[in-house]
């Protein structure tokens, strides 16, 4: 294999760089276990140099005070770049990740493009509160700016498509930043890195660096240079991060992890509810923040929706995640997979009955791959339907009222994504607003569009990606006061010493 395996270097104040160690890491391909390449192995000295570019560019260089429609002419170039190559770019990310050609290539990249054209839009739009004389003396107006240097950490199940959601609204806002990905994925990251290059940000705006999180993440998250850090990962790195970032009192967005319940009533379109679970559940592998990982289903279908949703299981097809029908690739590392097999056995010895999978398929000798799994007979307090699992696995919980099924999604940490599925509309109603989640979807569960905001409630973490909001989060305003009265003791002045005039 050694020929094959591909060198990446870090992109750091515009020039191509190895980590001062010289120290490399070898990335691997989930589905054969192969190295196919080798990145830098950062230190903190690397990310001090990362940082200090970004600071550098934001603080002396020209991006921050360009106009909003000469930053959207350079985004809009990325865009037209990534699209050219989306068929590279996806293979890639299959490649490194294990997520099947149709999800990369049909899915992230493309909705990417969409992204960034919209970030690149919408920074335009962006306003303050208009000139006005709120005090008789004088003008205020609002100006929103970037907020500075951000660090940008992004997790292994949507490498390419969270750096998008994490640069792109921060650099068509004027701010910089350093990327970090996450160790095992960092690919598509620094590719990212090559093609913002040709598309002409200036240097010190993009600077990507790989390398250990609890290494690099933690100098990103507590120099003084960075101003922001924006972090796409597990509720626990989340409360590490901000734990870190306290000392100098970071603007924090933080999005975190997910066990989105997934609600079916009895007057359900059954089949609709089904199909849905399935395609829900084992999006990418179930390596999805938003996957639909807990499903209560009303007591009346209950039986039927566990059998038709075994039925389901068994047309995923697994395989290669390079062919075109490949439903199901394997897992990232084979870390993770022992990490959904422990949550298997936990369901077995909690009592959950297991309806299919729940292994290793037997057919491949290399590859991390684990078979669809469906538990039934799922109770609340099991560890399958309280802690986020990561895989392709489907705890089928009952329940009988509305009340009960409110309560019992809203009794968990987290607070992502959920859906209800029901032909009354008086039902979804209630639920979409009793449900403490970030989004509610009726009769659907994970479509997104750039227009609309994603992030979430309670531990799920705060702050927004995609939509206006995603822009609001890189911004801060600032009020602009002009005295109009030009009097050298203002009327308030009597107020610390003297008389009023
Ligand atoms: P992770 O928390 O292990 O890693 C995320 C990133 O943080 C990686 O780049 C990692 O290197 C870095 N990191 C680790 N320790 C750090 C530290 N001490 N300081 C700074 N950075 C550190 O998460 P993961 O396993 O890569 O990704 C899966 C998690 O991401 C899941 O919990 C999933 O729910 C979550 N996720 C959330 C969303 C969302 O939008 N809310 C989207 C995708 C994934």
């Amino acid at each position: 294999m050694g020929e094959n395996i591909q060198f990446f270097r870090n992109y750091i104040d515009g020039e191509w760089t190895e980590a001062e160690s010289g120290k490399t890491q070898k990335i691997i391909n989930p589905a054969t276990e192969d190295v196919i390449a080798e990145v830098p192995k950062c230190d903190v000295s690397d990310a001090r140099k990362a940082i200090d570019a970004a600071r550098n560019a934001f603080d002396n260089g020209r991006w921050p005070l360009m106009t909003p429609g000469e930053r959207s002419a350079v985004l809009l170039n990325l865009a037209s770049l990534v699209e050219a190559q989306m068929d590279e770019l996806a293979r890639l990310e299959s490649m490194n990740q294990g997520k099947t050609i149709k999800q990369a290539r049909d899915g992230d990249f493309p909705f990417s493009v969409d992204n960034i054209r919209f970030y690149a839009g919408a920074a335009r739009t962006l306003a303050g509160l208009p000139a006005m004389e709120y005090m008789s003396t004088g003008t205020s107006y609002v100006r929103r700016e970037p907020v500075g240097v951000i660090a940008q950490i992004t997790p292994w199940n949507y490498p390419w498509m969270m750096a998008i959601w994490k640069a792109g609204p921060a650099l068509a806002t004027g701010n910089t930043v350093v990327i970090k990905p996450a160790s095992v994925t960092p690919l598509t990251t620094i590719r990212l890195a090559e093609l913002c290059e040709k598309a002409g940000f200036p240097k010190g705006v993009v600077n990507v660096i790989t390398g250990p999180g609890e290494i690099i993440g933690n100098e990103l998250t507590s120099n003084p240079k960075v101003d922001m850090v924006s972090i796409t990962g597990d509720t626990a790195t989340g409360r590490k991060i901000m734990e870190r970032s306290s000392s100098t009192l970071k603007k924090l967005h933080l999005e975190l992890g997910g066990k989105a319940p997934f609600i079916v009533f009895d007057d359900a379109d059954l089949e609709a509810a089904v199909k849905g679970a399935a395609a829900a559940g084992y999006v990418n592998g179930g390596q999805d923040c938003t996957q639909a990982s807990r499903f209560y289903v009303q007591e009346g279908i209950y039986d039927s929706f566990v059998k038709k949703l075994v039925e389901e299981s068994a047309k995923v097809r697994i395989g290669d995640p390079l062919s075109r029908s490949t439903d199901l690739g394997p897992l990232v590392s084979s870390a993770q997979r022992e990490k959904v097999e422990s949550y298997v056995l936990y369901g077995r010895e909690e009592g959950a009955k297991l309806e299919f999978g729940g292994k290793r398929p037997e057919r491949f000798r290399k590859g991390f791959y684990f078979e669809p799994t469906v538990f039934s007979g799922v109770e609340q307090d099991m560890k399958i339907a309280r802690e986020e699992i990561f895989g392709p696995v489907l705890p089928v919980l009952r329940f009988s009222g509305v009340d009960e099924v409110i309560a019992s999604s809203n009794d968990t940490i987290y607070g992502l994504h959920s859906s209800v599925w029901t032909t009354n509309v008086r039902t979804a109603m209630k639920l979409a607003s009793r449900l403490r989640f970030g989004a509610v979807q009726i009769n659907d569960h994970l479509p997104i569009t750039s227009e609309m905001p994603h992030g979430g409630y309670k531990q799920s973490g705060f702050g927004k990606d995609m939509s206006v909001y995603s822009l609001e989060e890189y911004t801060q305003i600032k009020h602009v006061y002009f005295d109009m009265t030009g009097d050298r003791r203002k009327g308030w002045h009597y107020l610390t010493y003297g008389d009023p005039a």
